[in-house]
């Protein structure tokens, strides 16, 4: 795509940052915990009860209230919505296939904070992030005139989810069920680009996470036994394949 919809695609990001942010504040709960609503540091009521989806947080990283920090660092979630959603624009080729890698980013930008903060991918938004992007691609077919790209996307959705399903049932505690579910979006993003994609894509997820795992390891802030977060690296991987 051009110019134009580069600096629209990153003007989105930056725009969606407040709402991405009172995401992540609210699912990175515990397992089985309800989505949080309140301040931890002064318990005041800070996102609300109903019409969560217009729920937005300042891009301070502040509570409103008590100004604790709160979810992530300032300016952190518009910057990786706003190049994550630049990188996409740039390679997308038609608008309904902006829309649907773009569904994609808005999902996964605060699954990434989450999975950072809590070590877990709740299900509501890779759920969402999965249907989402494959009624758009689908839509995309229909207008594009590509039924053979949503073809390899819902293979490639398959055969994603299923190897990292494989590798969580290999090495449980090592990469869980929400990585799988998560890894549906990507394979799907991925094959619909290109079979090349989907085995780039995936060989960049494991790539970026051992040289991650590699300097943590060499800077003594992990040992061998630690566990890193997975989602942020399948994220950044598929972005990198659909960069490319
Ligand atoms: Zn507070």
């Amino acid at each position: 795509m051009t110019l134009p919809w580069i600096i629209a695609g990153a003007a989105v990001g930056v725009i969606s940052g407040p709402r991405i942010r009172a995401s992540v504040f609210s699912r990175s709960t515990e397992p089985g915990q309800p989505p949080c609503h309140a301040c931890p540091a002064c318990t005041e009521e800070i996102l609300p009860d109903r019409w969560r989806w217009r729920a937005l947080l300042p891009v301070t990283g502040r509570c409103p209230s008590c100004r604790a920090r709160i979810g992530p660092h300032p300016l952190l979630a518009e910057l990786a919505a706003g190049l994550a959603l630049a990188v996409v624009a740039a390679r997308a080729s038609s608008v309904w296939e902006l829309a649907a890698l773009a569904w994609l980013v808005l999902l996964a930008v605060p699954l990434a904070f989450i999975d950072v903060a809590v070590r877990r991918l709740p299900d509501p938004l890779t759920a969402t992030a999965f249907a989402g992007t494959l009624a758009l691609l689908a839509v995309t077919a229909l207008a594009d005139h590509q039924p053979g790209h949503l073809g390899r996307a819902a293979i490639g959705a398959v055969i994603l989810a299923c190897f990292y399903l494989v590798l969580s049932v290999i090495r449980p505690g090592g990469l869980g069920l929400g990585d799988a579910k998560l890894a549906a979006s990507a394979g799907a993003a991925l094959g619909w680009i290109s079979w090349q994609a989907l085995l780039s894509g995936t060989f960049a997820t494991f790539t970026l996470a051992a040289v991650y795992g590699g300097a943590q390891l060499a800077l003594h802030r992990a040992t061998r036994t630690s566990q890193l977060p997975l989602g942020p690296f399948i994220i950044l991987g598929t972005l990198a394949a659909i960069a490319l």
